[in-house]
């Protein structure tokens, strides 16, 4: 057992990024769930990170929080994206005013014993163009019945818990915590994807599941899921991982730059904007300046296409093999343009990419 990393600075926390890099490569489908570098998160005390101190968290500030997920992202994007959906979970259980579900699941999820995860895409960026929701809740006497599915929950067929958003007929929502063995829920394995395979995420499928009231963790209400401290969609964490991920690249674009003098400019005017972007989302966690976390957002997606782009192109068609892993950081920085990208965001991207001017300007 590895003693815990309580601050974002010291040596431990390089020790668990050096494994977790060291084993990064492996983690290439849907038949390699990261399990073990999740143990060492688990053994490092990761987990405890994002809870206050009251619920036996190490209660760090959000930004060392950021800090923190800049360097995991920087050495393993599919476990560090996994414990970020993880952590959604565990955090919405943590701000909530259900006690019982706290006693019973929370220090069991922290320490890595149990595994959770979330499927609340529906309620903000999934399928939000039909008309009918996804994913109902019933009203009973006992609490409710969860009918549908959630179209995307990553590592749901290996989670204890699931932490699922459901509509009701009166358009209200709750949140409500859902063992992984309930009667009537079926998660699928995980489908293959261009990138970020491992993290097995796919829909989870919904039978008449009994929730009893004792789980729900949120409303009914209008906007479940603004309710709730610690746990906004929309924050700074989606841009954190996008900067980490450009870390990696501009660290190995340096590497080769030792040697091809070529590349000692493009290298360094890249860790200047890294540095640059990555000061602004500090900043942003601390709220020390008024920064529109859009504008940030934007900016990542765009730094993470171009600087693994820039790794592949100093790689060249080594780079291009199967399993190089400036191959890999580009298909993982194509994930930034889908995942929980808000409507303007992705829509000011599409103009950009297209020539048109956006109706929006987004920096
Ligand atoms: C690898 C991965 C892991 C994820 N993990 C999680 C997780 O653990 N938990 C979670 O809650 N979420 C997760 N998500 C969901 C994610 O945050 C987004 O919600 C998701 O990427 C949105 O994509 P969508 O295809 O569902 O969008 P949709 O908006 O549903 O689009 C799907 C299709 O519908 C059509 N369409 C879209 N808009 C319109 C419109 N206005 N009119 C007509 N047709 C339209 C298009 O053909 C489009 O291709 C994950 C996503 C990915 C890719």
């Amino acid at each position: 057992m590895s003693t815990s990393i309580t601050d974002p600075h010291g040596d431990l926390l390089d020790d668990l990024c050096r494994d977790l890099r060291s084993n990064a490569g492996k983690w290439e489908s849907v038949s390699h769930w990261p399990g073990e570098s999740l143990k060492r998160c688990g053994d490092a005390g990761v987990f405890r990170w994002f809870v206050q101190k009251e619920q036996h968290g190490f209660g760090w500030s959000d930004r060392e929080q950021i800090e923190g997920y800049l360097r995991l992202a920087e050495a393993d994007l599919v476990t560090t994206f996994v414990i970020t959906q993880y952590m959604g979970a565990i955090r919405r259980i943590a701000a909530s005013e259900n006690q019982y579900v706290a006693e019973r699941w929370l220090d069991r999820l922290m320490n890595g014993e149990l595994f959770a995860t979330v499927g609340i895409s529906h309620l903000t960026t999934s399928r939000r163009h039909l008309k009918d929701p996804v994913l109902k809740a019933v009203e009973d006497h006992e609490g409710y019945r969860l009918v549908g599915m959630s179209p995307w929950v990553t590592g749901g067929a290996h989670a204890d818990l699931l932490v699922v958003g459901a509509t009701l007929q009166d358009g209200r929502q709750v949140l409500v915590a859902v063992p992984g063995d309930s009667e009537g829920l079926r998660a699928q394995p995980g489908c293959e994807l261009v990138a970020l395979s491992a993290s097995c995420t796919d829909q989870v499928f919904f039978d008449q599941v009994r929730v009893d009231r004792s789980m729900v963790l949120g409303g009914p209400t209008e906007n479940v899921l603004s309710t709730g401290v610690g746990a906004r969609p929309g924050g700074l964490q989606t841009s954190t991982l996008a900067v980490g991920l450009s870390m990696a690249a501009a660290k190995y674009l340096e590497g080769e730059a030792v040697a091809r003098s070529d590349l000692a400019e493009p290298a360094a005017t890249l860790r200047g904007e890294i540095t640059s972007l990555r000061d602004r989302l500090l900043s942003a966690s601390d709220g020390q300046m008024a920064v529109d976390a859009s504008q940030i957002r934007a900016e990542a997606n765009r730094l993470v296409l171009r600087s693994t782009q820039a790794a592949l192109m100093a790689a060249k068609g080594a780079g291009f093999v199967q399993g190089h892993p400036a191959g890999r950081w580009c298909q993982q920085a194509l994930f930034f343009l889908v995942w929980s990208c808000p409507q303007p965001i992705s829509h000011a991207h599409l103009c950009e990419l297209t020539n048109v001017t956006p109706s929006l300007d987004l920096g």
